[in-house]
């Protein structure tokens, strides 16, 4: 028997409301939705369905609370964050329980995404101080030019099902950080993870208004466009579905905001003939059931160059077939349920198709009756091709499909035929061709002889149909500022 909701040890870390100007609130509406955990399908909160109302309402507090946050300095955001982080850690346990019964991850990998989302408050604590202007040499002697940051204003944070903790922080940090006040809208499948960050952040200082979450499910098309729309928000960060991106990016269009957007992606995960492969089954194994193949980096199309394909398929077999899989709060499980149903049906829809294609199923293939929630057998199909549905779309499950390659030349073409580039994967002993694959590849990140890309101070985004806009790195805080010059007549 796994741990329960009961396991918690700071109750008031369990949030059922949502945040408006310092208050823990219901829907004006008075509706509610209901939070499942994946794994046993039993419910688990009742939280509120908030709708356009409610958004002006969060909207109109930040706006408020961004007249005065804007003038606090920059080594006291950063004090704020600091406090934030620090908070994240001490109550790493109860978070990772929280998240892990929302969205189904382990417990293990529950705890690394608090310890990484803590990075992230950790790192742009550090990147408000350094945001620096530039003194300009002007062409025309009587004037002195020079130019300086600013905080955009209201900042909308939509974050996915999948990071529901460590997604709040990269946003959010960023834009705390910047001097902006923030509207948080997490995913309806997970919005614990976000109440409980809201509970810390609001312990560790951050003043009235300038963290305010909006909890919904099924009115989400109002709340994101209510969010788009509304001409106080001046920066929308979106991560989730390029779908979704793209109807968000329109929706924004009539009040020009600025706006990030990290979509879907294709990762392709490339073996050479000269690879490592004890690297690169551990690399392949990281990449493809961390959370359940659920990362927007996953890799999705797994190419093998010829001399090594069955080699690498036989290890890659044995390493899975010792994967475990259940739910994520017991001891020992490697692999937890997908977080929502779709995940499960789109999976299986992929599988089949490939079938039909031509390809051979070597391992899972199917769910897992035996288990209540919605899980998949990790599965492993070779003999991949163009035709599949799996070669366009991302398949975000536990399902490894390989592809056999000959050349240097043909992979790349094989890997850049697609619509979108967020993540990509290289494994190979030769710093040569890591270096011209890597400038070959059309996509936002390449990890070498690795399979996680993640790292606060890494820019993390993509290229394409994958969106635009860096998180993380120095560039992350940039999304949240806007720059002023200042022209000064020196004439005598
Ligand atoms: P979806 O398109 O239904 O929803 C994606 C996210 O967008 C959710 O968090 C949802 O709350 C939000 N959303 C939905 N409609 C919205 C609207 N009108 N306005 C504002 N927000 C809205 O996608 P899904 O079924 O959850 O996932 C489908 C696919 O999307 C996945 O299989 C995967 O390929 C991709 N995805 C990528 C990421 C990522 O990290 N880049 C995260 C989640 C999903």
């Amino acid at each position: 028997m796994g741990k329960t909701l009961q396991d918690i040890q700071r109750k008031d870390l369990l949030q059922s409301q949502g945040f408006i100007d310092d208050e823990w609130v219901g829907a004006s509406s008075g509706a509610t939705f209901s939070v499942y955990d994946p794994a046993t399908l039993d419910k688990i909160a009742t939280i509120p369905e908030m709708n356009a109302v409610d958004v002006d309402k969060a909207v109109t507090a930040a706006h408020r609370a961004f007249q005065s946050y804007k003038k606090t300095s920059a080594r006291q955001r950063a004090r704020w964050l600091r406090k934030w982080s620090d908070l994240c850690l001490e109550n790493a346990d109860d978070l990772a329980l929280i998240l892990t019964l929302e969205n189904g991850k382990t417990l293990a990998e529950a705890k690394g995404e608090v310890i990484y989302a803590a990075s992230f408050l950790e790192w742009f604590a550090g990147e408000a101080e350094r945001v620096h202007g530039q003194v300009v040499p002007p062409a025309n002697l009587n004037q002195r030019i020079l130019t300086f940051k600013q905080p955009i204003g209201v900042a909308a944070c939509l974050t996915p099902w999948n990071f529901p903790i460590a997604m709040i922080t990269r946003k959010v940090g960023a834009a705390l950080a910047a001097g902006c006040t923030t509207v948080w809208k997490p995913a309806g499948e997970t919005p614990l993870s976000a109440l409980a960050q809201a509970v810390l952040a609001h312990e560790a200082g951050f003043p009235k208004g300038s963290i305010n979450v909006i909890t919904t499910l099924n009115t989400v098309a109002e709340v994101g466009e209510a969010l788009c729309k509304n001409d106080l928000v001046r920066k929308v960060s979106f991560t989730g579905s390029t779908r979704v991106g793209k109807l968000l990016a329109s929706q924004c269009s009539a009040t020009l905001k600025k706006l990030s957007l990290e979509l879907g992606g294709n990762s392709p995960f490339i073996v050479f003939d000269d690879a490592n492969l004890e690297t690169a089954v551990e690399a392949c194994i990281n990449a493809k059931f961390r959370n359940s193949g659920q990362t927007c980096v996953t890799a999705n199309r797994i190419f093998v160059q010829k001399g090594v394909y069955h080699e690498f398929a036989d290890k890659l077999s044995k390493k899975i077939q010792a994967l475990k899989i259940g739910p994520g709060t017991e001891e020992g499980v490697n692999v937890g349920p997908l977080t929502h149903d779709r995940a499960v049906e789109k999976a299986l829809n992929h599988i089949n198709d490939a079938k039909k294609h031509g390809g051979q199923i070597v391992l899972g293939g199917s769910s897992v009756p035996d288990l209540k929630g919605y899980f998949l057998q990790p599965t492993l199909i070779k003999n991949m091709n163009r035709q599949m549905l799996t070669t366009r779309e991302e398949t975000f499950a536990p399902v490894v499909g390989l592809y056999e390659f000959a050349t240097e030349d043909e992979v790349l073409e094989l890997a850049n035929d697609c619509d979108v580039g967020l993540g990509s994967f290289i494994i190979t002993e030769s710093m040569a061709r890591a270096w011209r694959v890597t400038e070959g590849l059309e996509v936002g990140m390449v990890g070498v002889n690795l399979g996680m890309l993640s790292a606060s101070e890494s820019p993390f985004g993509g290229v394409k149909h994958s969106g635009y806009g860096r998180e993380g790195g120095t560039q992350g805080i940039e999304e949240y500022l806007h720059i002023k010059s200042m022209l000064i007549n020196v004439a005598n």
